[in-house]
């Protein structure tokens, strides 16, 4: 019954409607023998989206047994603790599950970067009791009845990162950067206070080795869909991390302010997007999805942190 003619499991791409806005944040539906696990399962605003979008592919939100997060970012998570109280088991890089049993600091750092959109942004975030909660480590594969992900760590936008690999899929959550559903245009999301350009390329060459090892063929970023062009994609990926280094390089070691940062690093965005023919009318998407303005502060920590000559 989970597998269709081809002997192939079905993935289906729920669209959380995130802001009123198709094609933003996405929940990964797969159904198995006693129910269906989600990989990610976004924010507590998006429930009513997620209920509706289960509804129409004959699921209850009961029927989920577990949920796979790549990192706990509330875009990615934040639904977690809800659906861990509907009877789901949550499944979570190590560095990343403290914060889902206790939120309080991932909430209150939250609350700095979106202040009063918090509530309008990302709704109710509830703990996950820690007897739902599966912590994987590096490599290990996470069994629910016949499915098979395997975990890779893969810091870089955050610490607490995984990536899930299922039969000929690789669900990149943040790692694999933003591209919206049929555009061959990717940006990377690079918030404070984890974005780390020379372990996020580690964690590409990694992802590199698997793909050409043939362990995927397919690439699922959960902002937005399933792409079949992964070494487009992964080449993509490369090119996008040495664009932000040739910026910082550019416009960094003049130590400007982080108003002066923001600027540069909007327009610079924008007019990239544009040389690369992206349609203007994507732009709001692409902001939606990942909004830029929250990049300056990660670019800013990670300089100051990793690459600005101590004085003295
Ligand atoms: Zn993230």
């Amino acid at each position: 019954m989970a597998q269709n003619k081809n002997g192939e499991t079905p993935i289906h791409t729920l669209d959380l409607n995130f802001m009123d806005t198709p094609g933003a944040i996405a929940s990964y539906l797969i159904p198995h023998e006693h129910g269906a696990v989600l990989v990610e399962c976004g924010p507590g605003s998006t429930v009513p989206a997620l209920k509706n979008n289960l509804q129409a592919h004959g699921f209850k939100v009961t029927d989920i047994t577990d949920v796979l997060l790549t990192h706990i970012h509330l875009d990615h998570g934040g639904a977690a603790g809800w659906l861990a109280r509907q009877g789901a088991r949550i499944h979570v890089h190590p560095v990343g599950a403290p914060h889902l049993i206790d939120p309080e600091k991932l909430l209150s750092s939250a609350a700095r970067i979106y202040g009063d959109l918090m509530q309008k942004l990302w709704g109710e975030f509830l703990p996950v009791p820690p007897e739902k909660l599966a912590v994987p480590q590096d490599g290990d594969v996470i069994e629910i009845g016949k499915l098979r992900f395997r975990a890779v760590d893969t810091p870089g936008h955050a610490y607490h990162h995984y990536v899930y690999i299922f039969e000929d899929i690789c669900f990149t959550g943040d790692v694999g950067g933003v591209r919206l559903d049929s555009v061959r245009h990717l940006r990377l999301p690079t918030p404070p206070p984890e974005f780390h350009l020379e372990i996020w390329r580690e964690s590409l060459n990694r992802l590199m080795g698997e793909f050409s090892h043939g362990a995927f063929q397919r690439i699922a970023p959960t902002h937005f869909g399933v792409f079949s062009d992964a070494a487009w994609h992964l080449a993509e990926l490369h090119k996008a991390l040495d664009d932000i280094e040739a910026w910082m390089e550019a416009v960094m070691p003049a130590d400007p302010s982080i108003e002066t940062i923001h600027q540069e690093f909007m327009s610079w965005t924008e007019q990239r997007s544009l040389n690369q023919g992206l349609d203007p009318n994507l732009i709001r998407a692409y902001e939606l999805a990942n909004p830029s303005w929250m990049s300056p502060p990660g670019i800013e920590r990670y300089w100051r942190k990793n690459r600005k000559p101590t004085d003295g």
